[in-house]
Order: C-alpha cells, then sequence, then structure tokens
C-alpha cells in the first residue's frame, strides 16, 4: 500500500507479507463492496477507476479494491508463474499450484457463499459480462477477479475452485487487467450513492431491456442541426413517449436480439412487430 493520502480503500496484498496483515480493513466504509484482483500487474490498479464518480467513491470507502500479487507466489528463485503448455504449441500457461495459492489468499475472510462473493476467470471463453450480470455482483459483499496472461490458466485450477468464466466480449485481450477494470467499473456505478443521482442508473440503455434514447444538450441549433422540436417543449408525458419510441427504434434497428428479448418480456409476439 502506499501512503499516498489516495490510498484510502485500496490494499496491495502480497505473498511476503505475515497472514494476518494480508489484509488490513482500510478506511472504507463498513461492509463496503470489495473488488479483489489477483494480477501480475498490480500497477495497472485502480487505473481508470480512479477517476471520476468511480474514484471519488473509492476515497470515501463507498467500495474498496485490493490487488493481490501474483508473483510472489511463483516458484523458485525466479518466481515462476507460468510453464510451457502441455500438448505443445506456443505460448506460456498459468501454473494450478501458483494460481491456487493465490485464490488461497483471496479467500481469507470472504463469504462461502458464491452469490454473495463470485469467484471470477477474465476468459474469452466466459459467459458473456452484461448489465443483469453487473447488477447481481452489485447487490453481493464483493467480487474476486482472477487476471490471467500469456495463454490463459490451467484448467484444473479452474475446475477444483470452481472458478466462474466471464467474458468481456468476443475478442483476444493479452490479459486480464483491462476487463478486469470494465467489469468493476459496470458493477460499482451500481451501488448506492457512487454516482450520486440513483435515477440516472435506471434510465440507460440496457437497465430495461432497450439501448438509450439519443441525448441532446445546448446550443439549441449547431451547424444548421436543430434539437427535436419535442424536447424543448417543456411536456414530459410527451418527452417520455418521444425518447422510448425512439429507444425502441434504435433497438429494433441495431440490436434484433435485444429486441426479440424486450417484447418476449413484455408479452408481445418476439417476430411480429408490425405497429412500430
Ligand atoms: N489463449 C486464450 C486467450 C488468452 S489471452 C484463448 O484463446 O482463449 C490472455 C488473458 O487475457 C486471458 O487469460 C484472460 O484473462 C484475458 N482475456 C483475453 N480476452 C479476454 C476477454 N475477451 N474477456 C476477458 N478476459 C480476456
Amino acid at each position: 500500500m502506499t501512503d499516498s493520502p489516495r490510498s484510502h480503500g485500496r490494499l496491495s496484498i502480497s505473498a511476503s507479507v505475515k497472514p494476518r496483515e494480508l489484509i488490513t480493513p482500510t478506511p472504507r466504509i463498513k461492509g463496503a463492496w470489495t473488488a479483489r484482483i489477483i494480477t501480475l500487474f498490480p500497477e495497472a490498479f485502480p487505473g481508470t477507476l480512479d477517476l471520476s464518480l468511480t474514484g471519488k467513491a473509492l476515497d470515501q470507502g463507498l467500495w474498496a479494491l485490493e490487488t493481490i500479487d501474483l508473483r510472489p507466489f511463483g516458484l523458485g528463485r525466479h518466481k515462476n508463474v507460468d510453464d510451457t503448455p502441455a500438448g505443445g504449441g506456443a505460448g506460456m500457461v498459468l501454473r494450478p499450484d501458483v494460481v491456487a495459492a493465490a485464490l488461497d489468499q483471496a479467500a481469507v475472510g470472504t463469504p462461502a457463499d458464491r452469490a454473495q462473493w463470485p469467484v471470477v476467470y477474465l476468459s474469452p471463453r466466459g459467459t458473456r459480462f452484461d448489465q443483469a450480470m453487473a447488477r447481481r455482483w452489485s447487490q453481493g459483499s464483493g467480487l474476486t477477479l482472477l487476471c490471467g496472461r500469456f495463454e490463459g490458466v490451467d484448467q484444473r485450477v479452474l475446475d477444483h475452485y470452481r472458478v466462474e468464466e466471464v467474458s468481456l466480449g468476443d475478442f483476444v485481450l493479452t490479459g486480464g487487467e483491462i476487463a478486469a477494470q470494465a467489469l468493476i467499473d459496470a458493477t460499482v456505478r451500481l451501488i448506492p450513492r457512487v454516482l450520486g443521482n440513483q435515477a440516472s442508473t435506471e434510465e440507460e440503455s440496457f437497465s430495461d431491456g432497450l439501448l438509450e434514447h439519443p441525448q441532446y444538450t445546448k446550443p439549441a441549433v449547431w451547424e444548421g442541426r436543430e434539437i427535436p422540436e419535442i424536447l424543448l417543449s417543456g411536456h414530459h408525458g410527451k418527452i417520455a413517449a418521444w425518447r422510448k419510441a425512439m429507444a425502441e427504434r434504435l433497438t429494433k434497428e441495431r440490436r434484433p436480439d435485444l429486441w426479440r428479448a424486450y417484447r418476449a418480456a413484455h408479452g408481445m409476439d418476439p417476430m411480429d412487430d408490425q405497429e412500430l
């Protein structure tokens, strides 16, 4: 942990310190939602999470961040954490014994109920992360995230610890750290008081199964383009109806998958959408 005054709620756990000292309560609100991150690059955190509303909430102790450096769990003089893939091929694989030691450390003091505290490996093979998952996680007490590197992690440690695999999307990153920050950001902003204005998370994209309507602000005319007249009418009912219609149109055009799910959830025939 650094001595910087902005380090509240952040804690770097390293295997070289005594177990009792590994998880020291830092200035945070009692029971604050906590992200524990196992990574070879603890210096990547808090990264963008330190900015703006999530950073302010971190300083206020509304949530906490703890990194567990994987390196000290490595073996031998060089603290090796990886080895060549069984069966051959390019790259390196993180060893199960090394990852297990870090997972054991991360489990200290966490609830056994995985619904309360999920244990997640960031992986392109995982379940695709979405707003519903973020909402579920934000209602628990914390989360352990294992960031992979190289070719990934030995399968046996994932099976043995019943680690859930979650993906940021259908692309391959070099490591799990960017994905971890994205997941934490999406989750933390749903924790009460983090955003300040609760209503804003209820109206934005995905919260009701639709993409958000377009947004406008001043000036009223820009490059000859006007703000849709209805938004300047002051008629709240008509504005709400316009926004809903725009959200539906955008969702139908851009995301047929979301659109079908939305129609099914609202008791409409998922295929027959003549009325729009
Ligand atoms: N060989 C693996 C990719 C390894 S990429 C495969 O083909 O599936 C190295 C690490 O980056 C992974 O261990 C994982 O932690 C992270 N990573 C890569 N892409 C990701 C994604 N889409 N979502 C979440 N994590 C990802």
